[in-house]
């Protein structure tokens, strides 16, 4: 038996002697696993940070001490304020989602040692102290002002 289906994920009509499957080939699938585990994910404080945490290594971090921090910090950036948001789009960064951003950077992921951070700002402060990025940060706005 073949039957005839449309792909879930790019629409091409595809033949398979499956009717289970929804995905025209395995690069179809493997979108369509990653677009489901973002729906899950999405708006869901618990999902997103166990993910979160399976991308790092050497850390000492639970998925509960993650949400007790982001609570604490009423679900803002503790660098910038903005509102954070636990939300993927598939080829889309979204600079609101939360990081994990280490407080000093040459010490290791641990609760005393974290804070919560959207990816802009994360990603502006690379290796920086908190001092030297606030420093910078001021530099950047004191000029853009003065244009
Ligand atoms: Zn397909």
């Amino acid at each position: 038996m073949v039957y005839k289906r449309v792909c879930i994920t790019c629409n091409t009509e595809f033949e398979t002697n499956h009717p289970k499957h929804l995905n025209c080939s395995k690069e179809c699938n493997s979108i369509y696993r990653v677009n489901q585990r973002y729906k899950r994910e999405n708006n869901d404080w618990q999902r997103y940070f166990k993910h979160l945490l399976s991308t790092k290594k050497d850390h000492t971090l639970t998925v509960a001490e993650l949400v007790g921090k982001i609570a604490e910090q009423n679900y803002k950036c503790a660098l910038s304020g903005v509102e954070l948001t636990c939300n993927h789009e598939r080829g889309n960064i979204i600079q609101t989602n939360a990081s994990i951003d280490r407080i000093n950077a040459g010490e290791e992921y641990n609760y005393g040692n974290i804070q919560l951070v959207c990816r802009a700002i994360n990603s502006f402060r690379g290796n920086l102290s908190i001092e030297e990025f606030k420093f910078w940060c001021e530099e950047v706005v004191k000029n853009a002002i003065q244009k």
